[in-house]
This record gives structure tokens, C-alpha cells and sequence, in this order.
């Protein structure tokens, strides 16, 4: 079996793993005012400490969570506590992010979408007609999952904050590990581990000094006063090995991916009926359509062939994928597309059975 779906999920680093077992073998409740919880205490705050050096944001308070779902979740409600104010995001959202957003629709939020332009950035035009003084929440995500442009979030930040009161939302789970990218000016940010070779059911919110937010949980401190629950040490200092990984490998990682893509890419201008959806976007994220298949039909043929791809919208409301259609502004693109996702531990052999399985279909 071929795995190219890395964008889902990515297989947990060995070195990850042995973290987790060392903070494991360590008992101890973080809350409790005993010796056992002051060892834990200390290697979890030096954790903390680490993710917010790693992160380069030392003006963000870390909120450990059990992962984005909670960290979007937590974001979205937690900004969103009055009864009515206006929602900017775009077509490119997590369910994680749609979902909130729409139950707060449903309250009496307006809700707004701000158009993604060809090349898969967000129209920053439009996003400033948009913002207004109800505005109170705007939420990009800093990488789309489905199409993989890395949005310009300083540029994103300035403007929100210049031109309205709103809280900046960004969910960063398909940049963070991945790709280098300036989280300073964000209010919130929103990630999980196991997008890095890390272990999942752990991620992180992180919320810059002075931002409101209401917490969900209740019942008990901890960490964060904003997440009540014992802190799990493992998933917690695991995490942190593997942003240090990224940090310590990142040079490397970013050019056997680019050299992946870029092979992909080549071999794919020799079928006349691939296209790909999102050139220029980061390496990992290959949105491609096959003329005449839809993207089910496709993921389907690939997995007869032990090739592991995805497709689907990251919005339940339509059956294809809304973001593909704006972009490409084809309906029948949209409805072929179909995502394969890499990793610096794809090899190029396996780039290469993907393409001799592409050849098989036409
Ligand atoms: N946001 C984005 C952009 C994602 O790709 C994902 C995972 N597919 C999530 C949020 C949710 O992450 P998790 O399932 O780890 O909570």
C-alpha cells in the first residue's frame, strides 16, 4: 500500500513515540500540590515553555487541547459569546470551523464569505468591503487543506485590525510543522500534532495577550484557566519533540517535498488529462482532477490499486468541493478533484506507481 494521504494524518516519528513513553513513565497530576505533581508540573511548564519558543510567539498564551476540532471550536464560540455581530471566513474551512460558525448562523450571527481568487489567495479587497464595525469574528485558515495555498496572514492581520474590532482566527493545522509561517500578529491560532508526526488527540490554541475569550469546559484549572482536565503529560511533551523535529529538520524536509511535487508535476504534463488544480501551492497539497471521473471514482480506483488518496469537500453543503470550483471556476473540475498529499517520506518510486496508475485510466 502507497501512502498519499499525509494531509489527514501522518505516521507517529519513532523519536515522538519514545517521548511519549518517557513522559509516561513519569507519574504524577500536573493540579496536584504534591512532590509527584511538582515533577510533572516542571517538565510540563518547561514544554510550554518550549512550544511558545518553537512557535516564535511569546506574546500567545499556549491552551493545550485534544486537538484543532476542540482549538476551532473553542476559538469560534469562545469570541462569538453576545448574541449577534457578523462572521467573516471563506470557502476553504474546516468542518471544525463551518460547523460552530454555522450553529452561531443559526443564533443570529451574520455570516459572510470572502472570496478566494484564482491563485488561491483571499481577495483582500473584498475581505476589507466586508469588514465592518458588527464584524467580530474573522476565520482564515492559514493553509487550505483541500488546496494548500499558504495565505498571507501578516497581510490579513494588519487589515483585519486596522479596519475593524474583529478577533483573527486562524487555523493553522495544515501550516504548522509543514511550512514556516509567522503566527505574531494572530490573535488566535488554532493546531494539532498528528499533521507532524505526532501523536494524536492532542493540539493547541494559542491566544494573543489581552484577547477575550470564554472557555467551554468548566470545572477545574489547569494548564490554562481557558481548559479545565488534567493535562496529559505524554500527548503534551510528545507534541513538543515533534515541533522540535520540524524545527531541527526543516530544511530538508521542505526540499525532498519540492522535489516531489516537482517530479509529480513534470510526469503529469505528459497526461493531457490530469490537470492540476492548485499550481503554486505548498509541495505537500496536490489537488488534481482526472477528465471524465469524478473524484470518488478516482480515490476509488487508486485504492483498488493500494494508493491511499482523499477527496471531498471540507464543507459538508455540497457534494464536491466549493474551494475547487471557485478557484478553477469549473463546476465539472470541482466535481473530478481529488487530493494526494506527501510528505519527506514519500519516495519518488511511489510518485512514480501513482503515475504509471494514472496512465491505467484513460
Ligand atoms: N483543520 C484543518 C485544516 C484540518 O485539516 C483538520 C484535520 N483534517 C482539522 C482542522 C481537525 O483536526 P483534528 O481532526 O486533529 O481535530
Amino acid at each position: 500500500m502507497i501512502y498519499l494521504d499525509y494531509s489527514a494524518t501522518t505516521p507517529v516519528d519513532a523519536r515522538v513515540l519514545q517521548a511519549f513513553l518517557e513522559a509516561g513513565a513519569v507519574c504524577g497530576n500536573y493540579n496536584a500540590s504534591n512532590g509527584f505533581g511538582r515533577i510533572v508540573k516542571n517538565k510540563l511548564d518547561d514544554a510550554v515553555a518550549q512550544l511558545q519558543m518553537l512557535l516564535d510567539t511569546p506574546n500567545h498564551e499556549i491552551i493545550c487541547t485534544s486537538g484543532a476540532t476542540e482549538s476551532n471550536n473553542l476559538a469560534i464560540k469562545g469570541v462569538c459569546r453576545r448574541d449577534t455581530g457578523k462572521i467573516i471566513t471563506t470557502n476553504f474551512e474546516h468542518a471544525s470551523v463551518y460547523a460552530p460558525i454555522t450553529a452561531l448562523q443559526k443564533r443570529g450571527f451574520k455570516v459572510a464569505f470572502v472570496r478566494t481568487q484564482a491563485n488561491g489567495l483571499v481577495d483582500v479587497a473584498h475581505l476589507e468591503e466586508l469588514l465592518d464595525e458588527q464584524t467580530c469574528l474573522v476565520s482564515i485558515a492559514a493553509v487550505s487543506s483541500e488546496i494548500g495555498y499558504l495565505q498571507p496572514i501578516d497581510q490579513l492581520a494588519a487589515l483585519v485590525h486596522q479596519k475593524s474590532k474583529a478577533v483573527l482566527h486562524v487555523d493553522a493545522t495544515q501550516a504548522i510543522g509543514k511550512m514556516e509561517i509567522s503566527l505574531a500578529d494572530a490573535d488566535l491560532v488554532s493546531f494539532s500534532a498528528h499533521k507532524f508526526y505526532g501523536v494524536k488527540g492532542v493540539g493547541v490554541l494559542l491566544k494573543r495577550q489581552g484577547i477575550p475569550l470564554m472557555k467551554e469546559l468548566v470545572g477545574g484549572h489547569s494548564l490554562s484557566k481557558l481548559r479545565s482536565g488534567t493535562p496529559p503529560t505524554e500527548l503534551i511533551l510528545s507534541m513538543t519533540k515533534a515541533l522540535a523535529l520540524w524545527q531541527s529538520e526543516k530544511k530538508e524536509r521542505l526540499q525532498k517535498v519540492a522535489l516531489l511535487r516537482s517530479l509529480l508535476e513534470q510526469q503529469l504534463a505528459l497526461l493531457p488529462y490530469v490537470r492540476v488544480n492548485n499550481p503554486g501551492s505548498i509541495a505537500h497539497i496536490a489537488n488534481l482532477s482526472v477528465r471524465g471521473k469524478t473524484g470518488e471514482e478516482m480515490q476509488k480506483f487508486l485504492d483498488e490499486n493500494e494508493i491511499a488518496v482523499s477527496v471531498g469537500s471540507a464543507c459538508s453543503a455540497t457534494p464536491y468541493s466549493r474551494i475547487v470550483e471557485e478557484i478553477t471556476a469549473d463546476l465539472q473540475t470541482a466535481k473530478e478533484s481529488f487530493r494526494v498529499s506527501l510528505s519527506h517520506l514519500t519516495t519518488e518510486a511511489e510518485v512514480m506507481q501513482l503515475v504509471e496508475c494514472l496512465k491505467e485510466v484513460h
